[in-house]
C-alpha cells in the first residue's frame, strides 16, 4: 500500500485539530452564546442568538395546506405542502415544489429586483398549480441572519453566502416581500390567467347560447370577485435551522436542535426563557423559545484565530463578506472546496503533486467544488475512480496513484476538520442544554452528500459531550419546506404573539 507523501502530511498538519483545540473551540463558543443571549452584551456579541418567537413545537396534529418560500440555500424554491392530508396516516404529507434559479446579477443587485423575482416565481407557481380561490398561509424560510421582532417581522442583519443585494440589510423582509407582491402590476393579469378554465367554460357555454355579451360581462365580473379572493397570508418568517428543527420535531418529540451544514452553517436550539436576556414578551408556558444562534459568525472577533490557517485567511480575503462568518468559512459547502483547492494549488506549485504540472482550471478560484470532496471520498479505499474523473475534469495530466492518494488525503483533512468543528458546536449546545436525551435534526448538502460527515460528527460529539448525554443526529427531511409549513401552522394557531 502507498503511504501519503511526507510533504503532503506536513502541509496538511496545521488543519488537524487536537482534542485540546476542540475543547477550546467549545468553551469559546459557549462564552459567545452567553454573550449573545444577554441583553447587555448582545449588541457587541458576534454569535447573536436571536429569539425566533417560535415557542411551540409541533405535536403531529397540524393540518392543512400551506405555501412556503425557501431562499438562501443552494436553490430558491416555492412549495405547496399539505400536512396530515391522509387521515389514516396523519404523519403523511404531500408536497409539490419547484426550483427557480436566482441569477448572479440578482444575488448581487438591488433588493427590489430580488423580491420582485421572488414574487414572480410565487405567482408563476400559483398559476401553474391552479390554486384558485384559496388564501393559503405562507411560511417564508429566509436563511440569513434575521433579528426577529415577531413571527412575521424580521430585519436582515447582514447578507451571507454570496448574496449582497442593496437596500435589504436592516429592513423587514416580510414587508419587502409583501410590497413586491403588491408591486406586481402584472399580478392581476397573471392571477386572471388562472381563472382561464372557469372563465373559459362560462364563455364557451355563453357562446353556445348565443348570449356572448352577457356571458362576457358575467365572466369579467366573476373574475373580479375571484381576483379579490386570491391572497397570500404571510404567517411566519423563519430561518432554515428552525424549519429543520420543526420538521423533525413533528415526528420526534425529543428534537431540540436544528443544524444546517450546507452552503452555509448555523444551528438553533430550544432555550429556557429565563436564560434569554433578550426576551421581550410574556413568560407564559411554554416558557421556552427556539434560539437562532447564527453561529456562522463565531470567530469574527478573533476568537478562532488560534486555529485559522493561511488557507482560511485567503478564503476570507477573497470573499464578498471579508472578516465575517469565519466559523462558517471553515465548515460549510460554499468554502470547503476552495480550501482544498488552495492546498492542492500550493502542493502542485511546490512540485509535490502532478509532477509539478498544474492546470489553469486547478488554479482558478472556486473551481474545485465541495461536491468533488464528497465524490473523491466516496471512492472505495485504494480505488481512485471518482478522484481521477475529478482531476481529469480539471485538465490535469500526469496523475499517478500516489497523486490520487494524496489528493484524497487533502480532501479528508479538510472535511474532517469541518465535521469536527461543527461537532464541537453541537456538543457545546448539548452541554449547555444539559438534557439527557436529545435528537439533533440536520440538513444541508454537505451533511447529506458527504459520505463520512455523519459518522465523523457523531464520533466527535461522543467525545466532547458531557457524560450521560445521549444524542442522535437525524437527517431532517426538507426542513425549509415542511418546516416552514409547520411554523406557519403553529403560528396561525397562536396569532396572539407580538408582531402579528
Ligand atoms: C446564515 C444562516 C443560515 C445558514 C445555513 C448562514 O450563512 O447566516 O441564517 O441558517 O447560513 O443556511
Ligand atoms: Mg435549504
Amino acid at each position: 500500500m502507498l503511504g501519503i507523501s511526507d510533504k503532503v502530511l506536513e502541509v496538511c498538519s496545521e488543519l488537524i485539530l487536537s482534542e485540546k483545540h476542540l475543547n477550546e473551540v467549545m468553551e469559546r463558543l459557549r462564552k459567545e452564546i452567553v454573550k449573545g443571549l444577554s441583553k447587555e452584551t448582545n449588541e457587541t456579541a458576534t454569535v447573536k442568538c436571536f429569539p425566533t418567537y417560535v415557542r411551540n413545537l409541533p405535536n403531529g396534529k397540524e393540518r392543512g395546506k400551506f405555501l412556503a418560500l425557501d431562499l438562501g440555500g443552494t436553490n430558491f424554491r416555492v412549495l405547496l405542502i399539505e400536512l396530515g392530508g391522509d387521515n389514516r396516516e396523519p404523519t403523511k404529507f404531500k408536497m409539490q415544489s419547484k426550483i427557480y434559479a436566482i441569477p448572479q446579477n440578482i444575488m448581487l443587485g438591488p433588493g427590489e429586483a430580488l423580491f420582485d423575482h421572488i414574487a414572480d416565481c410565487l405567482a408563476t407557481f400559483i398559476i401553474e398549480n391552479s390554486m384558485k380561490r384559496e388564501v393559503l398561509p405562507l411560511g417564508f424560510t429566509f436563511s440569513f441572519p434575521l433579528r426577529q421582532e415577531g413571527l412575521t417581522k424580521a430585519r436582515l442583519v447582514t447578507w451571507t453566502k454570496g448574496f449582497k443585494c442593496a437596500g435589504v440589510e436592516n429592513e423587514d423582509v416580510v414587508r419587502l416581500l409583501k410590497e413586491a407582491i403588491c408591486r406586481r402590476g402584472g399580478a392581476e393579469i397573471d392571477i386572471m390567467a388562472i381563472l382561464n378554465d372557469t372563465t373559459g367554460t362560462l364563455m364557451s357555454s355563453a357562446y353556445r347560447n348565443h348570449n356572448c355579451k352577457i356571458g362576457l360581462i358575467l365572466a369579467l365580473w366573476l373574475s373580479m370577485i375571484i381576483i379579490q379572493d386570491v391572497e397570500i397570508d404571510v404567517c411566519a418568517v423563519l430561518n432554515d435551522t428552525t424549519g429543520t428543527l420543526m420538521s423533525c420535531a413533528w415526528l420526534n418529540p425529543n428534537c431540540r436542535v436544528g443544524l444546517i451544514v450546507g452552503t452555509g452553517t448555523n444551528a438553533c436550539y430550544v432555550e429556557k426563557l429565563e436564560n434569554v436576556g433578550l426576551w421581550d414578551s410574556d413568560y407564559n408556558e411554554p416558557a421556552k423559545v427556539i434560539i437562532n444562534t447564527e453561529w456562522g459568525a463565531f470567530g469574527d472577533n478573533g476568537v478562532l484565530d488560534f486555529i485559522l490557517t493561511d488557507y482560511d485567511r485567503d478564503v476570507d480575503e477573497q470573499s464578498i463578506n471579508r472578516g465575517k462568518q469565519l466559523y462558517e468559512k471553515m465548515i460549510s459547502g460554499m468554502y470547503m472546496g476552495e480550501i482544498a483547492r488552495l492546498i492542492l494549488e500550493r502542493l502542485t506549485k511546490d512540485g509535490h503533486l502532478f509532477n509539478g504540472q498544474g492546470s489553469d482550471n486547478l488554479y482558478k478560484r472556486g473551481n474545485f467544488f465541495t461536491k468533488y470532496i464528497s465524490e473523491i471520498e466516496s471512492d472505495k479505499p485504494g480505488e481512485y475512480q471518482n478522484c481521477r474523473q475529478v482531476l481529469e475534469e480539471l485538465c490535469l495530466n500526469y496523475i499517478t496513484d500516489q497523486d490520487c492518494k494524496d489528493v484524497r488525503y487533502v480532501c479528508e483533512v479538510v472535511s474532517k476538520r469541518a465535521a469536527q468543528m461543527a461537532a464541537a458546536g453541537v456538543a457545546c449546545l448539548l452541554n449547555k442544554m444539559g438534557e439527557k436525551s436529545v435528537v439533533v435534526a440536520v440538513d444541508g448538502s454537505v451533511y447529506r452528500f458527504h459520505p463520512h460527515f455523519h459518522n465523523l460528527m457523531t464520533e466527535t460529539i461522543n467525545r466532547l459531550a458531557d457524560p450521560g448525554i445521549k444524542f442522535d443526529l437525524m437527517l431532517s427531511e426538507d426542513g425549509s419546506g415542511r418546516g416552514a409549513a409547520l411554523v406557519a401552522a403553529v403560528a396561525c394557531h397562536n396569532r396572539t404573539g407580538p408582531g402579528n
